[in-house]
């Protein structure tokens, strides 16, 4: 890469991405570890190259087969409500997309688990984790409303496209003392928090809605 290049990319990253980091913080983000993670992560590296100089504005952008990279607000957002101010051990994310919700994700957890069910998406976020040497992230080609049943129980569960209903299989995987994050709803869709929560008899899933959000639908299947 010639230095001019690099130069540019000095450029749209680094001062660009404490601007954004600023603008979550007055947008109400206040887990400093969630904002470090956001602060930490080439957004550009994630979207075409046609649309990098776009890559920290707090927007959704398009990243082919008719998905979107989510703004970055919401991904911090999502990340915050999953941390509740601790670490995470396991997490896993339905929906990889162009991966950028992922390597948030590997800042803030041990390991992390990410299942895409399309296939060229998937390769293409393979790709930009790789280039982030980011090592502690799992990828899989498979249909997400099955969790992934082989690594289960996860600390955190993160859906990152908007489900009818909670898929069941999801809440069998998370753990007890364990936290899901995950959209519902069609038109009008609402974030959700679910929580698994130990009780005197067992355990039992509580349920909070959280605000307003726009994801693409949670499909059934691969392609
Ligand atoms: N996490 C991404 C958001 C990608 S958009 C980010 O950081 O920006 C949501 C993604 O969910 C799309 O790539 C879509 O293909 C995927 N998706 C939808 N239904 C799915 C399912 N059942 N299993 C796995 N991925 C799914």
């Amino acid at each position: 890469m010639s230095s001019t290049a690099l130069r540019g990319i000095g450029m749209t990253s680094q001062r660009t991405r404490e601007r954004m980091v600023g603008r979550l913080h007055e947008q109400g983000i206040k887990d400093e570890i969630t904002l470090a993670a956001l602060g930490s992560i080439a957004r550009h590296i994630f979207v075409d190259e046609a649309l990098s100089s776009r890559a920290y504005e707090d927007s959704s952008l398009p990243i082919g087969f008719g998905q979107t990279i989510s703004q970055p607000y919401i991904v911090a957002r999502m990340t915050e409500i999953l941390r509740n101010g601790k670490p995470l051990e396991k997490v896993l994310e339905i929906g990889t997309g162009c991966g950028y919700q992922t390597a948030v994700l590997s800042k803030v957890a041990k390991e992390v688990y990410s299942v895409e069910r399309i296939r060229p998406l998937l390769m293409k976020a393979r790709g930009h984790l790789r280039e982030l040497r980011l090592a502690n992230i799992k990828l899989k080609h498979a249909d997400g409303t099955m969790g992934l049943p082989e690594m289960a129980p996860f600390d955190g569960i993160i859906v990152t496209a908007a489900a009818r209903h909670i898929p069941q299989e999801l809440l069998e995987q998370l753990a007890v003392g364990g936290r899901m994050v995950i959209p519902v709803g069609t038109d009008e869709q609402t974030l959700y928090l679910i929580e698994h929560i130990k009780t005197t008899s067992g355990s039992e899933y509580r349920q909070s809605k959280l605000e307003a959000v726009k994801f693409v639908p949670l499909l059934g299947g691969t392609s």
